[in-house]
């Protein structure tokens, strides 16, 4: 028995979103990112399906995650690691491919590699415009030239990342894809089969020339989005969420007019109100930032959070909503009676993005795995 907050994840939407990656991009091969336990929709079950379905690589953030998969005997596919600087010897023993973003790395490993007799696969990254790791596009022009000389490593790939590609704006996701390609074009002759990839989500729905070789979505295999509303997309952009998040109403009470609600009394009650306990809080990974924000879908009506979330519970105002019993579902997430709550609306609510209301709540509630279409 759980705190009462459950994640359901549908493998049939993962599917759906992954299908509808291949056909956005004129099927390229897909880098999935499964960093941060597949945002957290688990990384080893989101990892499994994907595989099944012929994914060609996937990416994490560091090496114990890709560790986590090897183990769970997901063998066969490529790993690439976007930040860990991991030793060589477990880079050949689990088979992963680092992504380099510095010279001395890049020595480290090809020296390594020597001595064990290997050479090791690497993608090197670009920075266009991130600004965050990365050979600068412009500087760094000789030391990734010298990647060729290196004979313990073999270049692969290469990697850049949008710093904004979520934007209407595309001007500087344009920006970045131009440096991109001006130095692709300067260094193909000296890595000939390199796979040259840039596209997160952002661009997978909605800026095509990025697509180039490969692409690397994570959150719309999950079937979130973080573009502005107001953002033109590929038309048959429509990606299914895959997470549903549900809790159950502890309590019900009639309270009278004029009573405050929860820690700090930010809500008293205007009217005769019915007042109901959901099994859920900041602890369960719904943010407090919600207080007095958030609805909840509950007997396929919308109800608002009432007062502060607290660690473990959180109140609803039922009055307009529905006349329910206790242990009555309750979804914080998904659809229910043709409504909807979305991951970006909590998102919005708590000023912040879908990826972070993912992660916090799938993380650290009991998840069950369907198969069935919730859509
Ligand atoms: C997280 C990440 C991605 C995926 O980004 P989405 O916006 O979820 O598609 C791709 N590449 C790198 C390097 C990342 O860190």
């Amino acid at each position: 028995m759980g705190r009462g907050t459950a994640v359901e994840i549908s493998l049939a939407a993962l599917k759906h979103n992954y299908e509808l990656v291949k056909v956005l991009t004129n099927n390229r091969r897909v880098i999935a990112t499964v960093k941060a336990d597949a945002y957290g929709h688990g990384a080893i079950e989101v990892a499994s399906a994907l595989e099944k379905l012929g994914v060609y690589c996937l990416g994490v953030a560091y090496a114990p995650e890709a560790l986590e998969l090897r183990q769970a005997g997901i063998q066969k596919i490529p790993i690439l690691v976007y930040f860990d600087n991991i030793d060589a010897a477990d880079i050949i023993k689990y088979e992963l491919t680092p992504i380099v973003y510095g010279a001395g790395t890049a020595d480290t490993i090809s020296a390594e590699a020597l001595k064990q007799n290997r050479q090791i696969d690497i993608h090197v990254d670009i920075d266009t415009g991130m600004g965050r790791v990365g050979f600068l596009y412009d500087r760094d022009i000789e030391g990734i030239k010298a990647l060729s000389r290196l004979k313990g490593v073999r270049v692969t790939g290469f990697m850049s990342h949008f710093s904004e590609a979520d934007l209407k704006d595309r001007s500087f996701a344009e920006l970045q894809l131009e440096r991109y390609l001006h130095l692709r074009s300067e260094l193909s002759g000296l890595f000939k089969d390199a796979t040259w990839h840039i596209a997160n989500s952002a661009a997978v729905m909605s800026f095509p020339a990025s697509h180039l070789d490969a692409v690397r979505p994570g959150l719309v295999l999950y079937g979130s989005d973080s573009l502005e509303p107001s953002h033109p997309r590929l038309e048959t952009a429509d990606f299914r969420p895959v997470m549903t998040v549900k809790s159950r109403i502890l309590h019900i009470r009639r309270v009278p007019s004029g009573r405050s609600i929860s820690y700090g009394r930010t809500f008293v009650t205007k009217r005769a109100s019915l007042v109901g306990v959901v099994s859920t809080g900041y602890a369960d990974g719904y943010p407090r930032a919600l207080s007095n924000k958030a609805h909840v879908l509950i007997n396929g009506q919308f109800a608002p959070i009432i007062g502060r979330i607290c660690m473990d519970v959180a109140m609803v105002d039922l009055t307009d909503c529905c006349d329910i019993k206790e242990n009555t579902e309750v979804i914080l997430i998904g659809r229910q009676g043709g409504k909807e709550i979305t991951a970006s609306e909590i998102a919005a609510w708590a000023g912040t993005i879908s990826y972070e209301i993912l992660i916090s709540l799938g993380r650290v509630n009991s998840r069950t795995y369907c198969c069935d279409e919730h859509y």
